[in-house]
């Protein structure tokens, strides 16, 4: 242990899977064992003389935090999304913003075709049916149908990570990909996916299903909403694992009602956890996960490794694995990496 590391001083916000402990072992660790989020002011107590923080999602990091906590060096999230942490500000501060992509794409993708196959083919409906001893006929032709995926055009809203591996699965199912980013791929992995670009409003228009994976940000705040919902087809689904408020809930809600799509599968909201009175709940072609894109243990223990070695690497003036603000180098307070 090094004098210098060992008197840095490093907050986990709550108990995460993953070695954080072993690999934060070298500093000043306040571990919080604590599986419950900590309130905004006890976040605002605890940062104060931190230089490192380890937190996620629930964890606001705004500019009152950030303000409060005069020795920070860095923030690294348990997350690949870092709308929670005002990145502008950590910038202009010199602090270091890290996040865990690439190990958790996977498991998300792996969820998104839960939920997409999950609202084509009503699982939980059926599912519900069983449970509910409300099964009457052994067979019947017409019974419960759903949508067919093979030959369906599958329109991809942000074609990065995740999308890509949606892209992948959906093709071992036969469906057809078109996808939409502000920066179309290359010819040749537009090949390798056999995807087809299309401008956003022509992806919603032509689409069956239209998955969406694009990041939080001013720019795509309810970016679906009534008159882009209403470019929907009425036979089409949207699915979203990416982040509540891309959607506008109350115009998504009227469209569902109003049968002006088909359905809708969601793993994120505007409110988490989703509020008890939300008019969602009263839908029944809707189907709903509680924010588990990532929530698969070997995901979350690589999940832990990455977000803690980004940490660490940050203090000790390492590359991290993963930086989201290069530009916080300008801004002083750490050195060049070694
Ligand atoms: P990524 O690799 O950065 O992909 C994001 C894609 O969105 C990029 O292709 C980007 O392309 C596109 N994009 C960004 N802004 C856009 C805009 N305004 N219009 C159209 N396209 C836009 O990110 P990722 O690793 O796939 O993760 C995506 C998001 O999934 C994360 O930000 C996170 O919020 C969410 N997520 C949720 C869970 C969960 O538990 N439900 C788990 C993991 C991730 P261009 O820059 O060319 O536009």
């Amino acid at each position: 242990m090094t004098r210098s590391s060992s008197a840095k001083k490093v907050l986990v916000t709550r108990t995460f899977p993953g070695p954080i402990k072993e690999t934060l072992s070298q500093f000043d660790l306040n571990y919080r064992e604590n599986d419950e989020n900590l309130s905004y002011s006890e976040l605002k107590a605890l940062v104060k003389d931190k230089h490192g923080i380890l937190c996620s999602i629930p964890d606001r990091i705004d500019t009152g935090i950030l303000a409060a906590a005069k020795n920070l060096q860095v923030v690294s999230t348990y997350s690949v999304g870092y709308d929670h942490i005002n990145v502008e500000e950590a910038t202009k501060r010199g602090i270091a913003v890290t996040n865990t992509p690439d190990v958790l794409t996977d498991a998300t993708a792996d969820l998104t075709f839960a939920l997409l196959l999950g609202i084509a083919r009503r699982v939980a409906e059926g599912h519900n049916l069983v449970i509910q001893k409300r099964w009457k006929d052994a067979w019947s032709p017409k019974f419960m149908l759903g949508s067919d995926l093979a030959g369906k055009k599958l329109g991809i809203l942000g074609m990065g990570r995740i999308g890509k591996a949606v892209a992948k699965r959906a093709l071992g199912f036969g469906m057809k990909i078109l996808y939409h980013n502000r920066t179309r791929l290359s010819k040749k992995e537009e090949r390798s996916f056999s995807a087809n670009y299309r401008s956003f409003d022509q992806l919603l228009k032509e689409s069956d299903f239209v998955s969406i994976h694009i990041p939080l940000t001013e720019e795509t705040y309810h970016l679906i909403n009534a008159n882009t919902i209403a470019k929907m087809k009425k036979s089409s689904f949207l699915i979203s694992t990416a982040r509540g408020p891309i959607i506008d809930e109350g115009a998504l809600f009227e469209a569902l009602k109003k049968k002006r799509i088909a359905g809708a599968a969601l793993d994120v909201f505007e409110k988490e956890p989703l509020p008890a009175d939300s008019p969602l709940l009263s839908l029944n072609n809707i189907l709903l996960t509680p924010h588990i894109g990532s929530a698969a243990e070997g995901t979350r223990y690589k999940m832990g490794e990455v977000a803690a070695k980004n940490l660490a690497n940050i203090l000790l003036g390492k590359k991290p694995l993963h930086l989201v603000n290069r530009d916080y180098l300008k801004h002083g307070k750490s050195a060049k990496f070694s």
